[in-house]
């Protein structure tokens, strides 16, 4: 069937249009009154019966071509689960105003159809049906009702495109995330065993050959690089799927900073870091987890400044209750914007993009961290004079 026009059968406004768009049809093939106001009581009585069972209904008028012949036929389309058959009402009466009548069910439709065999005098063909199928295509709403269901339909139909786009866009990001998982897990295994045979390499060869033991030190750092990465890519896909855990212990501040930044010293020997301690504060935070911030922030204070520059620790306890501990550095600072995205997920202030490795996720990381702990983190900073990273946490 060529469809010209189509409607959805919910209620009685739709009797109404399916009504006019019949008559609308009928008249504009030029068919007498008379055959006019049959073919459209029929398409009402068959409508009627429909919306009194069901929402589901769906309603096409067109052309059926057969051979030189061609029919007007009407067809409604509706769910299964409506309860009518052909003995109902509005379909008798259907039956007898219209020479064709079929009610047939397939898969979970069922489908209504009547027809009329069209004059030759229309003197219709394959021409004149197409541009009767634009015509219908672009003609306006027949009342106002047809203009808010077209409206309506349209509005649906973009809510669903959208719908289906944020779908795939969150399953795309869900394997992304997963990959980002199983691949750092898969990297980080073979790197931590190449790190372990570098350290008992060293050692074995340290009284053997200076340059060896030289060597063998570059293999070790360059290791430990990677493996801050790979643990960085990984914590980052923990984050995104809430998988982040932290095992709380009740630490002193001062001692766990001073023992962390000791530690921390020893993979930044070119810089100097003085640590300034305050009057004991008791916390409760996961101590691998603020270590991390702690070498982080260390680590990128080094990163951004120039060799053998002072990295001042300071803590502080504050009236609030609160701890906070503040990272000095000289280095090459940041602007205004770069102060604002710094703890954005993989954000680079685009004057270290070139010049200084890394992949935007340690602060991103470190952020999370200290929110997840009730703390906050920010920092203050001027180009080319330097930086100062806070981190403050509830004490006991
Ligand atoms: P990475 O250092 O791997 O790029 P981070 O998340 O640790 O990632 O830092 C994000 C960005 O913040 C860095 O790329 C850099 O632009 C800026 N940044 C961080 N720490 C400093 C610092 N101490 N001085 C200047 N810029 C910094």
């Amino acid at each position: 069937m060529i469809t010209l026009v189509t409607t959805s059968l919910e209620n009685e406004m739709d009797l109404v249009l399916a009504h006019r768009k019949s008559i609308h049809v009928a008249g504009k093939l030029g068919l007498t009154i008379a055959t006019q106001t049959t073919f459209s009581t029929a398409v009402s009585e068959i409508s009627r019966t429909v919306i009194e069972h069901t929402d589901t209904g769906v309603l096409s008028i067109g052309l059926e071509s057969s051979g030189q012949r061609y029919a007007l036929k009407a067809t409604i389309t509706c769910d299964s689960a409506a309860e009518f058959n052909s003995y109902d009402t509005g379909f008798y009466y259907a039956q007898k105003l219209v020479p064709e009548f079929s009610l047939t069910e397939e898969r979970n439709n069922k489908l209504i159809m009547i027809r009329i065999g069209l004059p030759r005098s229309l003197k219709l063909d394959p021409v004149k049906v197409r541009l009767m199928a634009n015509y219908f295509k672009e003609s306006a709403p027949l009342n106002a009702y047809e203009e808010i269901k077209f409206r309506n339909s349209t509005l649906n139909r973009i809510t669903e495109e959208q719908e289906e786009e944020l779908r795939r866009s969150k399953l795309i990001d869900e394997r992304k995330t997963e990959f980002i998982s199983i691949a750092s897990h898969e990297i980080k295994t073979p790197i931590t065993i190449i790190k372990a045979y570098t350290q008992i390499a060293k050692s074995l060869c340290a009284r053997e050959s200076d340059e060896l033991r030289t060597i063998l030190g570059k293999v070790d750092f360059q290791t430990s690089k990677l493996l801050t990465l790979v643990q960085q890519l990984l914590d980052v896909s923990k984050l995104e799927n809430g998988s982040l855990q932290y095992s709380p212990e009740r630490l002193e501040m001062n001692e766990f900073v001073t023992e962390a930044v000791e530690v921390i010293q020893h993979i930044l020997p070119k810089n100097r870091v003085y640590v300034e301690p305050c009057e004991s504060a008791w916390v409760q935070v996961d101590r691998l987890r603020m270590e991390q911030v702690l070498s982080n922030i260390l680590t990128n204070a080094a990163k951004y400044s120039a060799e053998d520059t002072l990295i001042e620790v300071n803590c502080n306890r504050l009236p609030s209750g609160h701890i906070q501990i503040s990272v000095r550095d000289h280095g090459i600072g940041m602007s205004a914007a770069s102060m604002k995205s710094i703890f954005d997920k993989f954000y680079r202030a685009q004057d270290v993009v070139h010049s200084h490795s890394g992949l935007g996720m340690g602060l991103y990381v470190a952020s999370k961290i200290v929110t997840d702990h009730g703390g906050r983190i920010w920092v203050e900073s001027a180009e080319g004079t330097g930086s100062v990273f806070y981190v403050e946490l509830p004490c006991e």
